[in-house]
């Protein structure tokens, strides 16, 4: 052990704590860049993969292929292209961690990319209880239920043309944050479904509006046993928005809507504690977090 004098060793302590303490910026720089948010560029190398987003669990990303890309697979699985060479990914909350993208090109060629997929921070919650079907155990719900998923799963396979999803996504309404996307509880060990989707605390009958441009493929006028007055709209190349538990719906099924356009009332219709917008987003099968989709996520 070496001895120094005391001044030299403050000197030393802190050399240490400021390389400390730079070294801790620099990771949470590196761990948590300014804005995830995806955005699409004026120009891009057209030589190159281009990506912008969140490439993390819950994450979406926008992708331009390189030129001359006649398809691009992830994982096997072909990417809707847009005519301008875009394509979106969208990684569900549970995705694995490694991704590959394949860009087949016009000259037989191909250019692979490989894809490291950040895992989620979600708040887990440990609960000393059993774990309870609750309402969902009823025969009334059970008979409800399938009619309503229905629903939804129809409104889902509705493909717009839309193009919101080249938009920079905006609030659907301002307001607290009162739940976030992914977050579960373990019922003594048991796990329970996780929170899909970001809940927007706002007074009651408060107007929300569209996030991005779109189509509205849903406007549940009846209530929907956990989803009240629902209201979904497809963006466009598998991107789709749900609102949950409105008051009171103000477009219908059919309607284009546009980014910022008044869409519904804050309310707490179906299974819900208190006013609030619970906002779900899906790319396809992936359930993703519409707060990185935000600026200053
Ligand atoms: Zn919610």
């Amino acid at each position: 052990m070496r001895h120094w004098p005391k001044a030299e060793r403050l000197a030393g302590i802190s050399r240490v704590l400021r390389a400390t303490i730079a070294a801790l910026i620099g990771l949470a720089f590196a761990a948590a860049p300014v804005s995830a948010q995806p955005q699409v560029p004026s120009q891009t190398n057209p030589a190159e993969f281009w990506m912008s987003g969140a490439a993390v669990q819950g994450g979406l990303v926008i992708g331009r292929a390189p030129t001359g890309t006649r398809s691009v697979f992830l994982d096997d699985a072909a990417l809707e292209l847009s005519p301008d060479g875009f394509f979106l990914i969208g990684f569900d909350r549970d995705a694995p961690t490694e991704a590959r993208l394949v860009a087949m090109l016009a000259d037989g060629s191909k250019m692979e990319r490989h894809i490291a997929v950040a895992p989620g921070n979600w708040r887990i919650e440990h609960v000393a209880a059993n774990i309870t079907g609750g309402a969902k155990s009823s025969a009334e719900f059970q008979a409800r239920r399938s009619a309503e998923l229905a629903r939804i799963a129809a409104a889902r396979a509705v493909r717009s043309d839309s193009a919101g999803w080249r938009q920079t996504f905006i609030r659907p309404v301002s307001g607290r944050i009162s739940g976030l996307f992914g977050a579960q509880r373990i019922y003594n060990g048991t796990p329970g479904s996780y929170h899909n989707g970001m809940d927007i605390a706002a007074p009651q009958g408060q107007d929300f509006v569209a996030p991005a441009d779109g189509v509205i493929t849903l406007a549940a006028n009846d209530v929907f046993t956990l989803e009240g007055h629902l209201l979904m709209i497809d963006h466009g190349m598998g991107l789709n928005s749900a609102f949950l538990h409105a008051s009171e719906l103000l477009v219908k099924e059919g309607d284009l809507v546009r980014q910022g356009q008044v869409i519904g009332r804050v309310g707490a219709t179906g299974r819900a504690s208190g006013p609030h917008v619970h906002w779900g987003m899906k790319w396809n099968s992936a359930r993703i977090d519409p707060k990185l989709l935000l600026p200053s996520n």
